[in-house]
């Protein structure tokens, strides 16, 4: 979004009047900047011959995952809803990487009948695969390499009491599994879930994996997961991606050769995608100062963007429309009854009641984690694309809370 004459647009749309369109809170995606980060991986990442699965949790709206489609990237679903909802609007098959975590085997059955890629991440669940399929369906193995580069336990997968992939350490185990029916393992998949900070640390970690794969043999793909960081506040990093290609190319070209076959690099950002292109814009209902803070409260909450209370994450809150004149300090907090704060003393231009506040950062795991607690109802969602808005998910209504429920007679 930016800045032009005193009001926010983005692709020239203008943010206010399309919040008096649609009214508020608005999730609001930029398109353009989807399409960008896409051609960032996919330029910086060309020398690995690479293929992106978008990893649909961080967004999964279908007017999103179609646009995605358009700019050439696969999916990676992590259940067999995903899967379906990938195949409806369009995806191949074959371009689906099913990457589920704690599930039973009966969902995996599900999904090999939609004839999308398995990834296995539990030897229980590989066995139950060998005893089903023998040679006949293909498969991908989740390994957990132990690394854990920094970040919060909550976001890393990879340490030692991880629920996620299959141990490094259980690798003689694995292989006699393999062998003994015959599985036809055609991809490695590692996602540790931490962010690629320094690209050292991340090639170290994907020699774990070229090592690896040379246990076995019909792989037709390595995939590295994701771990693309974008920035949230001044002074963050973003993931140096044509660095990391470059890097990445070098040991990669010696792989091949090691391996006697040009294997796919598969990638699954989210995050990367599509975060930077959303922002929640939501109204100022009341300001309240107490004896600590100056109290900023929206018409939207944790019900709405939970990764400020569940993450602690830093989302920048700017005030549309009020876009000039000195600067206050205000804690931006929720309507649910939960402490439920959106930013804790931020600067923002004047805010009065009625003011439009837009939360950035917000497109990935937001709206795909948004609930209806305190039966609050669900944004809408809009899409700029070519300069042009389009409503892709409808404003709930009170109706929507019921027609799942059954009232009986009491
Ligand atoms: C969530 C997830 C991703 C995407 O992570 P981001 O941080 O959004 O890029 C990729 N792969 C798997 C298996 C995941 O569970």
């Amino acid at each position: 979004m930016e800045l032009k004459n005193g009001r926010f647009e983005i692709q020239g749309v203008d943010l206010e009047k399309l919040c008096q369109k649609y009214d508020s809170p608005l999730y609001i995606y930029d398109a353009q900047i989807m399409k960008k980060q896409v051609d960032t991986l996919l330029r910086g990442l060309s020398g690995v011959n690479c293929k992106i699965k978008y990893a649909m949790k961080a967004l999964s709206n279908i007017s999103v995952l179609k646009y995605l489609k358009t700019l050439g990237v696969g999916l990676d679903c992590v259940s067999i809803q995903e899967v379906r909802t990938g195949k409806m609007v369009g995806y191949h098959p074959s371009d689906i990487l099913f990457t589920p975590n704690s599930i039973s085997f009966e969902e995996i059955k599900e999904a090999v009948a939609e004839r999308v890629v398995i990834n296995i991440d539990n030897i229980s669940i590989l066995e139950q695969f060998g005893h089903e399929y023998g040679d006949q369906v293909e498969c991908c193995i989740r390994l957990n390499p132990h690394i854990m580069a920094g970040g919060s336990v909550k976001i890393s997968t990879g340490h030692i009491d991880s629920k996620f992939g299959i141990s490094i350490y259980q690798m003689r185990h694995l292989l006699r599994i393999i062998d003994n029916y015959k599985i036809k393992v055609i991809g490695i998949h590692v996602h540790t879930g931490s962010d690629i900070l320094d690209i050292g640390a991340f090639l170290q970690g994907a020699e774990i994996i070229f090592d690896a794969a040379h246990s076995f043999k019909d792989l037709k793909f390595l995939d590295f997961g994701s771990g693309f960081k974008v920035p949230y506040q001044e002074g963050d990093i973003s993931t140096d991606v044509s660095e990391l290609g470059d890097q990445l190319a070098i040991r990669y070209k010696d792989f091949c050769i090691e391996y006697g076959k040009e294997l796919e690099i598969w990638f699954e950002p989210g995050k990367f995608i599509v975060s930077e292109s959303g922002i929640l814009v939501v109204r100022v209902n009341s300001l309240k100062t107490t004896p600590a803070s100056v109290f900023a409260a929206v018409n939207s909450g944790l019900n709405h963007l939970i990764r400020p209370m569940m993450y602690d994450a830093h989302h920048e809150v700017v005030n549309l429309t009020n876009t000039e004149g000195h600067k206050r300090i205000y804690t931006v907090v929720g309507y649910i009854c939960e402490t439920d704060t959106f930013g804790s003393d931020r600067k923002l231009h004047d805010v009065r009641e009625g003011d439009l506040l837009a939360i950035k950062n917000a497109g990935a795991y937001g709206m795909s984690m948004a609930s209806n607690y305190n039966s609050r109802l669900k944004p809408a969602e809009v899409m700029i694309l070519d300069g042009e808005d389009h409503l892709i998910r409808r404003r709930e209504e009170l109706e929507d809370l019921f027609p799942t429920q059954l009232e009986i007679e009491c």
